[in-house]
């Protein structure tokens, strides 16, 4: 098949999974062996952001300049406390994962994630849903995750060889939603991250939870390539 009429990119934290603090852990356990300072991040810090705008503001924070060493350097401390930690704190995966893809591909239609967090940092919090999502935009492009979602058609086309006509960022920060409007694609909210519906009012749909995604990809009843 040599394209693809619909993307959904799925965002990460909050949306497939709750990582129970393991990222906002890493980064405070980062800047503290990097710096030898503590420092505050609360979820609102964290949520919808992506990784590197996460490092570059925190080092700024503390009174460093963010140069492209001081992040790498950061980035490397970070995967590594990372890696431990998800082995004692497993992160949890949210309902509704596999009923969402079975019924993407009921409808001949594709899908992947797209995250602020770096690839690995992805693949250590999905655990064992990483192998399910054959195609991922993450965040080693850009502090910006509209630039992250702009990027995603080429992307997938390179990767996958197939051109796709439409796109859905499915999210759960206004931040997805942001995304989803500057590359011009459709933005799912859900509510299972930190933001409330009301707080997600932007978005073309707002879900409880990716099982009533699920039901209304099924139903056939929200058109999503023609939103
Ligand atoms: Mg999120």
């Amino acid at each position: 098949m040599n394209n693809c009429p619909h993307l959904y990119l799925f965002d990460v934290d909050g949306t497939l999974i709750r990582s129970g603090g393991a990222g906002r852990h890493s980064f405070t356990a980062a800047i503290r062996e990097f710096s030898g300072k503590e420092i505050e991040l609360t979820p609102k810090d964290l949520s919808g952001r992506t990784d590197l705008f996460i490092f570059s503001n925190a080092l700024k924070k503390v009174g460093i300049d963010p140069t492209a060493q001081a992040i790498a350097r950061v980035t490397e401390i970070y995967l590594k406390i990372l890696r431990e930690r998800v082995v004692s704190y497993p992160g949890e995966i949210l309902p509704g994962i596999s009923e969402a893809l079975s019924a993407i591909e009921t409808r001949g239609e594709c899908y992947g994630v797209l995250t602020g967090n770096l690839r690995e940092g992805a693949a250590l919090k999905m655990g064992s849903i990483w192998n399910s999502f054959p195609f991922g935009v993450f965040g080693e492009i850009s502090e910006r995750r509209e630039d992250l979602a702009l990027k995603a058609p080429d992307l997938f086309f390179q990767e996958t060889g197939k051109k796709t006509q439409g796109m859905t960022l499915i999210g759960d920060t206004p931040f997805d939603i942001e995304a989803a409007r500057e590359a011009g694609a459709v933005a799912v909210a859900v509510t299972t991250g930190i933001y409330a519906a009301q707080e997600l009012q932007n978005a073309d749909k707002v879900y409880n939870s990716l099982l009533e995604f699920a039901r209304d990809l099924l139903k056939g009843a929200s058109n999503f390539s023609k939103i």
